[in-house]
């Protein structure tokens, strides 16, 4: 397997070959954002707010996009109360939101942002679509917290791999949950992705207020790869008596300056996803030491998912 060094090498210079229309990030006139739930409205949100854009955000499912609403109203009429903005600001971000359930309503987006559930079929039949429906010099993203970019452009061929006119636009832009107050976001590019399309999903990205970082497409991307060994390490450690939940936490809580420590911040994130990046990190590697813990599998089989379904390493 190539180390995640090569895998960034040679996707920099395969990238010379690739060819795209992407414009500026500047000109960035109109997101469209596919997903109404926890990630992809904060996100719309977020560029409402910060880059002022309008934006099309588009859901299967109308009760999503009306609860997904209604959040928004929500943190709006917090950060209102809360003197972060005023209620005129508030107002204008509202009036930037649509929303759909049509994809073909982001036939004039500049930037599309995908964030509906990690399920690759799903992802690779959008991006098919979006390929067909986006202006040409439309950047493609996706929030993918685990599928390969690579395999996500190579859908948007229609059958012919070496026809890089799509695939060359697609793009990760890998937020973190809540999209709000996290500030980090990482940038992944495919093997296919152009130098101008990586540019400006870095530059779209600090136009949202955000800080960048760029990752090779390398299973678990960088966060998920350091985060979730650290998680996994600590559910092993309860599990082998190492040291018992407040223990464990409270080391790490004090010990390294973080708000939480890694089984708070696992029942959070949700046992089951922390699972499946785990079995991403483990089969994609093949590498032993991303075994995940016969504990976490345990309690994911069990429906202890964490904050989500009430229980988890606490009770909530
Ligand atoms: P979610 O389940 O909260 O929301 C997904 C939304 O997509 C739902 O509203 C659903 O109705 C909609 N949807 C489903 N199929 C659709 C379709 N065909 N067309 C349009 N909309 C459709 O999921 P989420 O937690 O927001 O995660 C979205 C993505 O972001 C995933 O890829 C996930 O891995 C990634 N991500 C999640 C987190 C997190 O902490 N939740 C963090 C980083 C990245």
């Amino acid at each position: 397997m190539m180390s995640a060094r090569q895998v960034f090498r040679l996707s920099s210079r395969m990238r010379c070959f690739s060819s795209t229309a992407a414009r500026p990030a500047a000109e960035v006139k109109r997101l469209g954002v596919i997903g109404a739930g926890q990630m992809g409205l904060g996100i719309a949100l977020v560029a409402a707010q910060k880059a002022q854009v309008p934006v099309t955000l588009v859901d299967s499912s109308s009760a999503s996009l009306e609860k997904g609403l209604a959040f928004a109203e929500k943190l709006l009429a917090k950060d209102v109360s809360k003197q972060r903005i005023t209620q005129d600001q508030a107002d204008a971000a509202r009036t930037l939101l649509t929303p759909s359930t049509k994809i073909e309503d982001l036939a004039s987006a500049d930037f599309v942002i995908e964030a509906v559930p990690e399920i690759p079929e799903l992802k690779f039949d959008i991006f098919g679509k979006l390929a067909q429906i986006c202006p040409k010099h439309a950047i493609l993203a996706t929030n993918t917290s685990s599928i390969s970019i690579t395999r996500i452009a190579a859908s948007t061929t229609g059958g012919n791999p070496t026809d890089t006119t799509n695939s060359s636009r697609v793009v990760s832009t890998h937020f973190m949950n809540p999209v709000p107050v996290q500030k980090g976001v990482e940038i992944i590019s495919g093997l296919q992705t152009s130098a101008e399309t990586l540019e400006t999903a870095v530059a779209f990205c600090k136009r949202l207020g955000k800080v960048t970082s760029v990752s090779a497409d390398s299973p678990g991307f960088l966060a998920n790869r350091i985060l979730m060994p650290y998680i996994n390490e600590a559910i092993i450690c309860l599990e082998t008596g190492v040291g018992d939940r407040d223990s464990i936490d409270a080391i790490m809580k004090n010990g390294t300056n973080v708000p939480m420590g890694p089984l708070q911040l696992a029942d959070f994130i949700g046992l089951d996803t922390c699972l499946s990046i785990m079995k991403v990190l483990h089969t994609e590697t093949g590498d032993s030491k991303y075994r995940p813990s016969v504990l976490l599998r345990n309690m994911v089989d069990a429906g202890w998912l964490g904050k989500k379904s009430g229980k988890g390493f606490y009770d909530y």
